[in-house]
């Protein structure tokens, strides 16, 4: 049996999370949930902020869908006929995960993962994740993903600069 469409569908449903968290970040924490999410950008009090429901929420979806996927089959069920939920649950955590140590751990001093900051790439995820952080307001705007963070930055700053160039040249 080949295990080579779990291990696709695993990947791709991590990377779909990225899009998936951008937009809820961008378009749904930051508009209708900052109530919620505000905790985030707040100085944290405790361990624990209201913010992390969201996740909370996240986590309950994926072992729904692993459990639903296995369903006393053991390892077999990676071969059985619901080995896509197991899959899209395997995705939904190994991204969890990842964002935590990266994104609690690494930009917001949760865990002691300092270390992980040798490594240029987890460096430039933290930094860029921070640019979001900087006014600690509603309207901080991108970038809203973490993996991508860098791209999102660059992107959203390209556009910024050619926003003003315009109305330059529509004031000139
Ligand atoms: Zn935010
Ligand atoms: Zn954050």
């Amino acid at each position: 049996m080949s295990y080579l469409p779990f291990v696709a569908l695993t990947a791709a449903v991590a990377l779909a999370m990225e899009f998936w968290a951008r937009f809820l970040h961008g378009q749904v924490w930051h508009r209708h949930l900052w109530w919620a999410h505000a905790s985030h950008h707040r100085t944290r009090t405790g361990f624990f902020e209201f913010n992390d429901v969201f996740a909370v929420l996240h986590a309950g979806v994926a072992v729904g869908l692993i459990a639903w996927g296995e369903a006393g089959q053991g390892w077999a069920a990676l071969g059985g006929p619901r080995w896509w939920a197991l899959a899209m649950g395997a995705g939904m955590t190994a991204f969890g995960a990842a964002y935590f140590v990266v994104h609690d751990g690494l930009a917001h001093g949760r865990l002691p993962v300092q270390f992980l900051a040798r490594v240029r790439w987890l460096r430039r995820l933290r930094n860029a994740h921070r640019a979001h952080h900087r006014g600690g307001r509603q309207e901080d705007g991108p970038p809203f993903g973490l993996f991508l963070g860098p791209q999102e930055l660059k992107k959203a700053s390209r556009a910024a600069r050619l926003q003003h160039r315009q109305a330059r040249a529509a004031a000139a």
